[in-house]
Parts: structure tokens; C-alpha cells; sequence
């Protein structure tokens, strides 16, 4: 985790009062579970085991994983006031962002995917459908790239599709080549078998997968394997350090 990334505390999502509460106070939260309707409760309990579960992927205590997801700090009363709006659209942020993170596995990615689906949401108006439809399963976007790890590149390609307008990109040059879904760091990563930095048990297979296909299925993504390839020989003719610049 780059000391940027943690200094980038993001500013305070109202709709996320009600975790900011139950993750913050836990010696109050019982009592004010006790008070809630039984459908207040199941909410609450919902957001509850989301957060519960990104502690334990980000390694994040509650207050941390609190102020990265932008919580702002809720009194009781606040909490008493709440409505069960509040409740459900917090339930439902915390849900599709577990279900994200449930394709990645270090903790740096997960955190990295914290905060920038923050950002996603401020940039879709605070609309999580938005937010849900901008991680298409199409070749080419955000749910794939997340898929092999590539957070920063989802998070890129999500944006795109939930604010076209931001980007105004001179044509690509390279636009027509068969595009690498793998960044060179990772591709490296991959060629020197140093697969914890890319998540050990399910995201290092899936790069393989994806780069060599599936015996007897698919055959794999040639873009990928050719840019790996290139990367093997460099590294093979050249034990220097590697610079990250990008293939192409
Ligand atoms: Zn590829």
C-alpha cells in the first residue's frame, strides 16, 4: 500500500451514516440493534457482515475501514433518526462492493478497490445501479480486468462508462491492436512465480487461465501470451531492473 493511497482519506458519503455507527460504536450498537424494527435490524445486521467480512480482507479494523469508506461520524440520535432508506442503500452499497471484492484477493487490491468504488459512486450522483451497471461482464470490462487483478484498470474502465464525458482522449494510435489485459508489473510478477503479490489462490490461476486458456476448452488470450513471452525473454537477456513502462 503506497503512503498515497492512505493519505487519500476520501470525504463523507451521507448515505453511509448508518456504517459509519455500527462499525464505530460498538458498545452502544447492541442496545440500539434491540431498538430497531425487525426489517431495520435485518438491514443493519446485513451491513454488519459485509463489514465484518471487508475487515477481514482489507485488514482493517472498523474505525479504519469506517474513514476509507468515507463514513461520516454519527451520533445516536442520528442513528435513531435514521430512515430505512439510509439503511437499505447502505446495505446495498456494502453488498455489491463485497461481491466486487469477492474477484480479488490481497489486501492491497482490496483496499485499493475500497476506495475507488467511493469514487464511483460520488461520480454515478450516489447511484448504486449505476455503479453496479459500469462493471459490465463484456470482453474488454471492468468485471474482466478485476478478474485478473487489475483494479486500478476496472476502476478506469468503470468510470468511463459512468462518466463518457469526463474523458476527452486524443485517438488512440494502438487503438487497432489486439489489446493486453495484463500490466507489466503483474506480467512480471507471473514470469518470476512471485504470486502472493498477485493473490496466490485464485488470481494468479486466473491470469494462467486467461493468458494459456483451458485444457481442452478455450485457448487463451494470444495479445496476453505474446506480451508475456516478451517479457520472458527481457527478463531472461536482461537481470537489470525491470522498468514498469507500459507494452506496446
Ligand atoms: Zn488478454
Amino acid at each position: 500500500m503506497t503512503d498515497a493511497l492512505l493519505d487519500a482519506i476520501p470525504a463523507p458519503l451521507p448515505d453511509l451514516e448508518p456504517v459509519g455507527f455500527l462499525l464505530r460504536d460498538s458498545s452502544l450498537r447492541g442496545r440500539l440493534l434491540s431498538e430497531l424494527t425487525s426489517e431495520e435490524a435485518f438491514f443493519a445486521n446485513t451491513i454488519l457482515n459485509h463489514a465484518e467480512r471487508l475487515e477481514a480482507s482489507t485488514g482493517w479494523d472498523g474505525d479504519t475501514l469506517a474513514e476509507y469508506l468515507g463514513c461520516p461520524v454519527a451520533t445516536i440520535k442520528d442513528f435513531r433518526d435514521l430512515g430505512m432508506e439510509r439503511l437499505t442503500i447502505s446495505s446495498q452499497y456494502l453488498e455489491l462492493l463485497w461481491k466486487l471484492t469477492g474477484l480479488i484477493e490481497t489486501a492491497f487490491d482490496v483496499r485499493t478497490l475500497v476506495l475507488g468504488y467511493g469514487h464511483l459512486y460520488r461520480r454515478a450522483e450516489n447511484d448504486i445501479t449505476r455503479v453496479e451497471e459500469s462493471f459490465t461482464e463484456d470482453p474488454g470490462g471492468a468485471y474482466e480486468s478485476l478478474e485478473l487483478g487489475e483494479v486500478q484498470t476496472a476502476l478506469d474502465i468503470a468510470l468511463r462508462v459512468i462518466d463518457p464525458k469526463g474523458f476527452r482522449e486524443p485517438r488512440n494510435p494502438f487503438a487497432d491492436q489486439p489489446r493486453v489485459h495484463i500490466s507489466t508489473t503483474r506480467l512480471d510478477a507471473l514470469i518470476k512465480g512471485d504470486l502472493e503479490v498477485l493473490g496466490k489462490a485464485v488470481v494468479a490461476p486466473r491470469m494462467r487461465e486467461h493468458i494459456y486458456g483451458l485444457p481442452d476448452h478455450s485457448e487463451g488470450c494470444e495479445a496476453c501470451r505474446d506480451a508475456l513471452e516478451y517479457r520472458r525473454a527481457r527478463i531472461a537477456e536482461d537481470g537489470r531492473a525491470i522498468n514498469s513502462q507500459v507494452l506496446h
